[in-house]
């Protein structure tokens, strides 16, 4: 067994118990694997292991990997920044985005959409000025003008949580979203990275987004 299949066991290990804690499903929750920066070569040993989902934030970057991969059946997910210039190539080579964060950006997906794109909304809960995602002021006009839109089915939220050492500490930012998403009527919660997975599992996240967890730690990005 290689390393990436190794990882991808004990992963499933740790979803299982963190379903079970809370008396959920484990099938109920999708795993992603995010690959930026990682190549074709490792991200096809995922694919040999059963991921189906592939995660990538950035469309240069994701272009040519993805032309690579049409032969096998996978579902893609962007999950990056958006820059309005961009999103006529997001909507072409993405099933999912999940960053949806502004008006602007949503009028380009329903523009250049030729068949129904699912979208989640990013929501900036700690209201970081760095970060991408709508605060939470801002996302009930938000869900309202995107579900107007017919190109958009509106499947979501989605959430970047701050780094903090100790994933108990986000919990309620998960909590938070977990409250959105029924308030919204909205059922996928995308929430949960490599160190904060089972949190976000115990809260409810119906998909997690894991790099490091499946492919080890990265380059630094500039
Ligand atoms: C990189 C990234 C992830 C995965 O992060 P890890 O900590 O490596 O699991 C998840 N979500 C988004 C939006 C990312 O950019």
């Amino acid at each position: 067994m290689n390393e990436i299949a190794r990882a991808c066991e004990s992963v499933r290990l740790r979803i299982q118990a963190a379903a079970s804690r809370t008396g959920r499903d484990p099938n109920s929750i999708r795993l992603i694997a995010v690959t930026k920066t990682v190549g074709v070569e490792r991200i096809r040993q995922a694919l040999d292991v059963g991921i189906y989902d592939i995660g990538e934030n950035r469309l240069q970057e994701a272009e040519s990997k993805l032309a690579s991969l049409t032969d096998r059946p996978i579902t893609r997910h962007f999950i990056g920044h958006l820059q309005t210039n961009k999103v006529r190539r997001v909507v072409e080579l993405f099933d999912w985005i999940q960053s949806v964060d502004r008006v602007e950006v949503a009028s380009k997906i329903q523009q250049y959409a030729t068949r129904p794109v699912s979208v989640l909304i990013e929501v900036n809960l700690a209201a970081e000025a760095t970060k991408s995602g709508v605060p939470e002021s801002g996302l009930s006009a938000l869900v309202q003008a995107v579900s107007v839109m017919p190109a958009l089915q509106l499947r979501g939220l989605m959430t970047v949580p701050p780094f903090v050492e100790n994933p108990e500490d986000v919990r309620p930012l998960f909590r938070r979203l977990r409250e959105l998403g029924r308030q919204f009527d909205l059922p996928e919660l995308s929430m949960g990275m490599s160190h904060d997975f089972e949190v976000a599992i115990e809260e409810g996240a119906t998909m997690i987004r894991l790099g490091t967890a499946l492919f080890g730690s990265r380059p630094a990005i500039p």
